[in-house]
């Protein structure tokens, strides 16, 4: 048999984990780093001379020429947190090498931290990985298709505007021997309008576009696409068209990846965040040593989302 690539590379041992971040300190140094590769700079004015000092154990800098005081965590997504770093390093060590999805519940078992902070800390690393992905734009031979959270995909179209799912374009750029290669999801409704802005964000005008039948998937040619439809009969048959294997594979481990893992109730208010989560780990499936480094460092530069906005479910689509 041979070796699943993805699941048999290296990555980050808990061991070489916690060789690195295994205290605060470590934690602290690791994200000073990161945020600031040469050295501390004003965010207010970029001057690059500052003097240290501790408050209540955090480490902050104070501009030498506008007096201005940053803490390490200020302007970044961990702002505002009373929790130590450390929780935060362990947050994104499992959400980043777990094969499958953790859930907020098991965050909370492994962290040591009540539902409600643990929930919190997902949903906002879920958001880092959002905002990172936003630019992401699939080029050559893409696949497209509607899919459903919440419901079989397997049968046939017939959850196509079922009420109780959330639906999303899922749409995966191919390998030329035709493995998914990198993905894009998004929550929205399919109508020409919503797949034209789709586009516009994820397809580059020099893209291939195949789909079935489905009416508005032609929208893609809006940002000069070339758009080729495929017409299916329905049923399971047409699902099993090696047209549409790549995203037929993707949309399985997706399924298979997120069922059972998540609350309904979390899935129909936050699709957007979850399908973003998915989104981030599949386009990295091949960089696990390295993604724990990414992330630190995209969670520097998302701006601070306190946890009022995080409840704000996703509206408008
Ligand atoms: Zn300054």
């Amino acid at each position: 048999m041979a070796m699943n690539t993805v699941q048999f590379q290296p990555g980050l041992s808990m061991m070489a984990f916690m060789e690195r971040y295994g205290s605060d300190d470590k934690c602290e140094s690791a994200l000073v780093a990161s945020r600031w590769p040469d050295g501390f700079v004003c965010p207010a004015c970029s001057c690059a001379q500052s003097s240290s000092f501790r408050r209540e154990g955090r480490l902050y800098y104070q501009c030498s020429g506008c007096r201005h005081q940053c803490s390490v965590i200020s302007g970044t997504i961990f702002e505002a947190t009373k929790l130590p770093l450390t929780r935060w390093f362990l947050a994104m060590h499992l959400l980043t090498q777990s094969k499958n999805n953790v859930s907020a519940l098991e965050l909370k078992r492994h962290l040591g931290v009540c539902y409600k902070t643990a929930w919190l800390i997902k949903h906002k690393l879920m958001e880092v990985m959002r905002v990172r992905e936003e630019g992401r734009q699939l080029d050559g031979r893409v696949e497209i298709d509607d899919a459903y959270l919440g419901g079989e995909r397997t049968g046939g179209k017939v959850g196509r505007g079922s009420e109780n799912k959330v639906p999303f374009v899922a749409a995966v750029q191919t390998t030329p021997d035709g493995k998914p290669q990198f993905i894009c999801l998004r929550q929205q409704s399919f109508t020409s309008e919503e797949l034209a802005v789709f586009a516009a964000c994820s397809i580059a005008p020099s893209a291939t576009v195949v789909s079935d039948g489905l009416w508005c998937f032609g929208a893609v040619q809006i940002v000069g696409a070339t758009h080729e439809r495929v017409v299916t009969g329905g049923g399971k048959a047409s699902a099993d068209l090696p047209q549409f294997r790549a995203i037929n594979t993707v949309l399985g481990n997706l399924k298979t990846a997120l069922s059972g893992t998540y609350h309904a109730f979390d899935f129909a208010k936050y699709a957007h965040r979850y399908l973003a989560e998915a989104q981030y780990r599949f386009n990295r499936r091949f960089n696990l040593s390295s993604i724990l480094v990414r992330l630190l460092r995209a969670a520097c530069l998302t701006v601070p989302t306190p946890a009022a906005a995080i409840r704000v479910a996703e509206v408008g689509r």
